[in-house]
């Protein structure tokens, strides 16, 4: 799953607006993000077997510290701790733990059984990248559901944000299609560069948006109850 997973991320931008959504889009992703850097450096274990999957090439055979269940936890336990630590608030660390582990049973839909529940055993994955359109379906609902809620909500998005970031999560998604029926990439670290790539331009897009939408003044301000922003 790619697109998909940033739908949490913007339902926990309705829930606490005050959290940056750049930093919700990194917490979706944390699991990936480690994914990636520790495929880069041998730690986690991925083959590229072109037709392994309807969807893609991955064949992820052994990544037991980011996308075990016990890994995703203890990162999300993490995460939510950093957070709290840095921002004093107890309500967006629990976002952010919730936005990390939500990776996980996201992954869960779509992954062949390649999430161990333990070390590197005991695997789980429901399979739906062998079905590339209810992929794209599901991953679709997912980010345009949150999105919907979290423009929904006034104090979430203001500005020029609010029509912008329909554009860009479209544009996402048409990138999304692209990949699912482009080429196989070339090798196991040409992935994860791509993969880690993605999720730092898309985190870098979402933070500039989010700022760009509300001229002069911090992008989280509370709000008067009439609905002027101060
Ligand atoms: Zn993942």
């Amino acid at each position: 799953m790619f697109i998909g997973h940033y739908g949490p991320s913007f339902a926990a931008k309705r829930v606490e607006p005050a959290v940056p959504l750049w930093i919700l889009f990194i917490a979706v992703q944390l699991l990936d993000v480690f994914w990636g850097i520790f495929v880069l450096l041998g730690v986690e274990r991925v083959r590229i077997v072109p037709g392994f999957t309807k969807t893609n090439a991955l064949d992820l055979y052994y990544m037991p510290y980011t996308h075990s269940l016990p890994g995703a936890l203890g990162w999300a336990l993490v995460a939510g701790v950093a957070y709290l630590a840095a921002s004093r608030s107890r309500r967006g660390g629990l976002l952010v733990g919730a936005a990390v582990f939500s990776h996980w049973p996201l992954d869960l839909l779509v992954h062949r059984p390649d999430l161990a529940l333990y070390d590197n055993a005991a695997k789980v994955g429901l399979g739906l990248w062998d079905y590339p359109l209810v992929t794209l379906v599901i991953e679709s609902a997912l980010v345009l559901g949150g999105l919907g809620l979290c423009i929904a909500n006034t104090r979430a998005l203001k500005g020029s944000a609010r029509y912008a970031m329909p554009l860009f999560i479209c544009a996402a998604l048409g990138l999304q299609a692209a990949m699912a029926f482009g080429p196989p990439p070339p090798s196991d670290d040409a992935m994860a560069v791509t993969a880690l790539a993605s999720y730092a331009i898309l985190a870098g897009a979402i933070a500039w948006l989010e700022k760009a939408g509300v001229p002069g003044a911090k992008p989280n301000e509370p709000e008067r109850p009439n609905g002027y922003s101060l």
